[in-house]
């Protein structure tokens, strides 16, 4: 292993984050308290909704949101084929048979024709994943899923702040975010549902403390899904400047692409019209055409410094214990076989300096004999 100079994350804290913990630490209250409650206000209102339900982890904000629905056996979630695997996890721990549609290749995300055909009597919910950071085209897969009368959970686990045609996601039916150390947004580990919906968030928040109304009151069987304070305390200062967070992501996302521009193989992110991404990931393909593979490049970055991820090699479902699972529907999806094969993430987190952004071009460039 040689010394990685550029990383491809890098989580650090500020004095406000600091100062807000220890005011949890001195407050006594560590579990699911005002902080959390304050959370909750920043990110309804950084999506525009009536409601925001903080959880402990953006998985169980999936989980949380798919049982809200209250999906019967049989029940289908259609979803992307190239995302963690906490989406597909997510809908078969909620019971969820789930079936696949193909992305586009110049996004990244679910391509909403390939949607309409893998619609089926059976389908419930259209899962999209707003992935890397930019926003799945939510107008035309909002106007598919009206026409069909399904449920929308968004996964928006890596796109705190993003926005469609002036939209932030999280408003488009039900929304779950991650806060997972490596987001955009971060609290070590935690997730927020945020839906319009009252009655959505109203059973949000009794599968989250037990199925308790009020003490001792059960109403459905929970689960214990809560955040604490000191999680919710990390959080707060960063959603107060999340907008600076994701103006420096975009930056550093702009500098790449001008070092990076022109070179034979290589594909820099396309910006969709009318969508404001937030630069999760910086994410290239290396084509056929390049002077060398997906996999030699990742390689030959790490010996110049550089730390370059594969999100994802494999498509979703290709793993072996998903082989033979009857709720796991494979169908064809040849774009996102073809970006599990030649995406590459790139450093653009907002820790990046000059020198780094530097570094990152000059190796890749190297890289593709330029
Ligand atoms: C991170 C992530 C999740 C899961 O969030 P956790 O907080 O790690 O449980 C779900 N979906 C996507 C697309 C993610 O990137």
């Amino acid at each position: 292993m040689s010394d990685i100079q550029v990383p491809i994350t890098s989580v650090r804290f500020g004095s406000a984050e600091e100062a807000l913990v220890l005011e949890v630490l001195r407050s006594g209250i560590v579990a699911q308290g005002p902080k959390v409650a304050r959370l909750e206000e920043l990110f309804a209102q950084l999506t525009g909704t009536a409601h925001a339900v903080a959880v402990n982890n953006g998985t169980t904000a999936l989980v949380a949101a798919l049982q809200a629905l209250e999906l019967q056996p049989g029940d289908e979630v259609v979803t992307s084929p190239f995302t963690f695997v906490a989406t597909l996890n997510a809908a078969l721990e909620a019971g969820a048979t789930v079936r696949f549609a193909d992305i586009g290749l110049d996004d990244f995300n679910l391509d909403p024709d390939a949607l309409a055909g893998a619609v089926t009597p059976r389908t419930k919910v259209v899962m999209p994943v707003h992935l890397y950071g930019q926003a799945a085209d939510m107008p035309r897969i909002s106007a598919l899923a009206s026409a069909h009368g399904l449920a929308v959970v968004e996964d928006a686990a890596q796109a705190h702040g993003a926005t469609v045609e002036g939209r932030p996601v999280g408003g488009f039916g039900v929304a779950c975010f991650s806060l997972y150390a490596t987001k955009n947004v971060t609290t070590g580990e935690g997730g927020v549902v945020t839906t319009d919906d009252d009655r959505l968030a109203d059973r949000l928040r009794l599968l989250r403390n037990q199925g308790m109304r009020s003490r001792y009151q059960y109403e459905v069987a929970g689960h214990n899904y809560r955040m604490t304070d000191l999680q919710a305390a990390l959080g707060i200062p960063q959603l107060e400047r999340l907008a600076e967070i994701n103006d420096a992501r975009r930056a550093n996302a702009a500098v790449l692409d001008a070092g990076l521009a022109g070179l034979e193989g290589l594909v820099t992110p396309t910006v969709k019209d009318g969508r404001a991404h937030v630069f999760h990931q910086y994410t290239v393909r290396v084509t056929p055409d390049a002077p060398l593979g997906r996999d030699q490049l990742v390689d030959a970055l790490a010996a110049a410094g550089v730390g370059a991820g594969v999100y994802y090699p494999r498509v979703v479902h290709d793993y072996d214990c998903y082989r033979n699972d009857p709720r796991v529907v494979v169908g064809d999806a040849p774009n996102a076989a073809r970006a599990a094969a030649e995406v590459v993430s790139l450093p653009v987190h907002p820790h990046l300096t000059p020198a780094d952004l530097d570094q990152i071009v000059t190796a890749v460039r190297r890289c593709f004999g330029a």
